[in-house]
């Protein structure tokens, strides 16, 4: 049977995931075509080279400089060209497309992909940050719109295969792996003086940087928490994380009759995000096969939550109020750029989080723009703290 052609429009087109999904677009070229693409806009001339590859009818990037660059690196007939926050809404929103990939980082994707959702888009996320800033109300604006919230996170992905033809009732748990990070079996007392180097060596996967530091902290896998939470519609003790070095075990599901069910794959981010664009059928991919005799051995090991407070951060922020996953995730991303700056020491992240957790307003947020307002009030907040203790320790 020939499939039916199915339009992208890509949120984060430059980045890791963006890239992956251009790639498998190349790959399987009479299944699908590019609608729109977004990015921040650093790089206009790689910008300029995809749009000459895949042809997209709209672009949209944040830096209005960059569109205008962009502009001038196209020859006619050039795709349609929208700049800043609104620009990014409007590409989601507007542009007809069969799937929106949600790829951005931080919650700069919070909009678009709300956008999305609203304009009655199936979503491909890989924007987990969206899911911890506003999961309920995604979720809810989701179920409203009758709109398929599909995860390319490897471990939702895996997930999501594991709960496929079971009652959600018989859920007993979920059990999120993590890698465990760079800093799996650094002591305790070494991780105040690890540089930004150390921390952007991830074991297993090659990603973007802010992620990859969030998997050095393990906060990656406390936003992994919240985002199981939203996305699968369980309670916050559902879901729970073991460490598994080798990232060959994606992730689980515990039954309430204690069968458990994993997925497995080699760690290739190509196979989540096609099985998205694909669902639910599947297609044959030329990822590297599992060869489990090669791998030999699967080891598992307790998350230790005194080395990586950020875990035990996510969960308490999950635990207490939708507003304190705002507070979390906020200061998390301006803790992480300074360390990536080289402003702040690695353990200052958590101290940073935990101190903004301390003053985070209590309750439910009703609506998206309460989000915004928290997340750019916490943003405020944390960021000030960094730029007065200039040489000192923040927190
Ligand atoms: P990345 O940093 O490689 O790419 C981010 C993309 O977003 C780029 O195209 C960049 O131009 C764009 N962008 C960033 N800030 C923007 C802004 N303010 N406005 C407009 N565009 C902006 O990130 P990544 O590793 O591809 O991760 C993207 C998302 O997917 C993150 O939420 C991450 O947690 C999630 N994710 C990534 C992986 C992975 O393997 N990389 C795996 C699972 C989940
Ligand atoms: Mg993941």
């Amino acid at each position: 049977m020939v499939p039916t052609m199915k339009q992208i429009t890509l949120l984060g087109a430059t980045g890791s995931i963006g890239l992956r999904t251009l790639d498998l677009v190349s790959s399987f070229p009479e299944e699908f075509s590019v609608a729109g693409l977004a990015a921040r806009g650093s790089n206009v001339e790689r910008i300029a080279d995809l749009c000459k590859k895949y042809a997209p009818r709209v672009v949209a990037l944040l830096e209005p400089e960059a569109r205008d660059r962009l502009a001038q690196l196209l020859p006619a007939p050039r795709p349609e060209l929208l700049a800043g926050p609104e620009g990014l809404v409007a590409l989601s929103r507007d542009v007809k497309a069969d799937i929106v990939v949600s790829a951005l980082v931080g919650g700069a994707g919070l909009l678009p992909t709300m956008a999305a959702i609203q304009a009655g888009r199936t979503v491909a996320l890989a924007n987990k940050e969206t899911l911890v800033m506003a999961g309920r109300l995604m979720t809810a604006a989701a179920r409203a719109r009758g709109v398929k919230l599909l995860p390319v996170d490897s471990e939702h992905s895996a997930v999501f295969q594991c709960l496929a033809g079971h009652g959600r009732g018989d859920v007993h748990r979920i059990l999120l792996t993590a890698s465990g990070g760079p800093f799996r079996e650094t002591p305790k007392a070494r991780l105040a003086t690890v540089t930004v180097e150390d921390a952007l060596q991830h074991p297993t996967w090659k990603m973007g940087a802010k992620i990859t530091i969030d998997s050095a902290t393990l906060m990656n896998k406390g936003l992994e928490i919240i985002e199981a939470r939203w996305l699968f519609d369980v309670a916050p003790d559902q879901v729970q994380v073991v460490v598994h070095p080798q990232s060959i075990i994606h992730s689980m599901v515990e039954y309430i009759d204690g069968s458990v069910i994993a997925q497995l794959g080699v760690a290739d981010m190509g196979v989540p995000i096609l099985y998205a664009l694909t669902y639910p059928e599947r297609r044959p991919t030329p990822a590297a096969r599992l060869d489990l005799t090669r791998v030999a051995q699967l080891t598992f090991f307790e998350p230790d939550p005194d080395k990586f407070p950020c875990l035990r951060l996510a969960r308490a922020a999950l635990e207490s109020s939708g507003s304190a996953s705002v507070v979390l995730n906020a200061a998390n991303e301006v803790a992480v750029a300074a360390f990536l700056d080289r402003r702040i020491g690695f353990t200052e992240i958590a101290a940073l989080i935990e101190q903004a957790l301390d003053g985070a307003p209590a309750g439910e947020l009703g609506s998206i723009e309460a989000c915004v307002d928290v997340d750019a009030e916490t943003r405020r907040v944390v960021q000030q703290r960094i730029d007065s203790h200039r040489g000192g320790t923040v927190a």
